[in-house]
């Protein structure tokens, strides 16, 4: 079997040990059939994580960085009129079949070991970049709140020190914190070799202050050497979407799978359904939306992966009532129907097997 930790091969357990009891399937991307294995706490993964070359941001700065001022000072309608008019309709006008090329469907009888039975898992996370998001968040989580579910925050470290209090409440409500680096300037991967040790001693002091597991970079731009390079106690990433479309350009890539796999210790969650401001820059809002998140979600279903959701609580994104209203409606639908496993990503995470800072590598 090749089970092995880190680069290269399929992850073990962390803690070594076999559970006669889960039987997972694992879909062989290299050579497109899949085979049963035993496995602790496993669900489907890849035997070959994705290569460094088709993950991450292109080589380019973010255009954003172009700016000789901070970019968010520029209103967000106006920011979101020019993206429309940059990138194009983007994901969503993509099938989930090209986006998910590296996974197989799964065959009638292979399981994956999600809990409660489930065939796929639905990872609710919503991205507040400014404080402007703050208060569509409060309506959100009441929400969540009366439909049993919980999501994942991520903030700006200085926006989280700056709302101390008011995060904190969130979280002993059952709502992960993760981190949105220190701050939303989208040049992570830019920085010099200085800047950036910096930047991860405050992204480990934020992460550490906060009892934040997980990441996303902003705008998910960020490569793989940084992902490896984030310090605990973080212990996943979701920043790499499936699939990576638009002009930055106009070439398709991405991670090409919606099933979790590591980058040096961390687990990666891939961003596998398409984001609110790709729906929206296609003119897909509201219910139109939601038809569209329903079709990747059966896909993602049928590959036993993990369905990442990412939306924006900024009032001109999600962050109004239409956004709060066809959240609703795509939660109704599946909450009920017992095939996903609704969770925040930090679950999920733990669910795959979470390496322990102390055993950190
Ligand atoms: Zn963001």
């Amino acid at each position: 079997m090749r089970a092995r930790r880190g680069e290269g091969g399929v992850a073990s357990g962390d803690d070594g040990r076999r559970d006669q009891h889960a039987t997972v399937a694992v879909a062989d991307c290299t050579i497109g059939t899949s085979f049963a294995v035993q496995r602790p706490k496993m669900t489907a993964l890849l035997t070959q994580p994705p290569s460094p070359a088709s993950l991450g941001a292109p080589a380019h700065r973010h255009p954003s960085t172009w700016l000789p001022f901070d970019y968010q000072r520029v209103p967000g309608p106006i920011r979101f009129w020019l993206s429309r008019r940059l990138l194009g309709r983007g994901v969503a006008s993509v099938s989930p079949e090209v986006a998910f090329a590296r996974d197989q469907p799964l065959a009638a009888g292979e399981a994956v070991s999600w809990p409660l039975s489930a065939r796929a898992a639905l990872g609710l996370s919503h991205d507040l970049d400014t404080a402007r998001a703050l208060d569509p968040t409060e309506r959100l989580l009441d929400l969540e709140e009366r439909l049993g579910v919980r999501s994942t925050l991520f903030l700006p470290g200085e926006l989280a020190e700056r709302l101390a209090a008011r995060v904190r409440g969130w979280q002993a409500r059952g709502f992960e914190l993760g981190l949105h680096d220190v701050r939303h300037d989208n040049r992570l991967p830019d920085l010099d070799a200085a800047a950036l040790a910096d930047r991860l001693a405050r992204i480990a002091a934020t992460a550490a202050a906060f009892e934040m597991r997980g990441f996303r970079a902003p705008s998910f731009w960020i490569r793989a050497p940084i992902i490896e390079r984030l310090p605990a106690p973080l212990a996943y990433d979701s920043s790499l979407p499936s699939l990576r479309a638009g002009t930055h350009a106009g070439r398709v890539a991405g991670a090409g799978t919606c099933r979790p796999f590591r980058v040096g210790r961390l687990w990666e969650l891939p961003v596998s359904l398409p984001v609110d401001d790709d729906l929206l820059r296609a003119g897909l809002g509201g219910d139109a939306g939601r038809a569209v998140l329903a079709g990747w979600l059966a896909a993602v279903q049928a590959r036993g992966g993990v369905a990442v959701y990412v939306d924006h609580q900024e009032p001109h994104l999600s962050g109004n009532a239409r956004g709060c209203a066809a959240l609703e409606a795509l939660l109704r639908g599946h909450a009920s129907a017992g095939e996903l496993w609704i969770a925040p990503l930090g679950a999920i995470a733990r669910h795959l097997g979470f390496p322990a800072p102390a055993n950190a590598e």
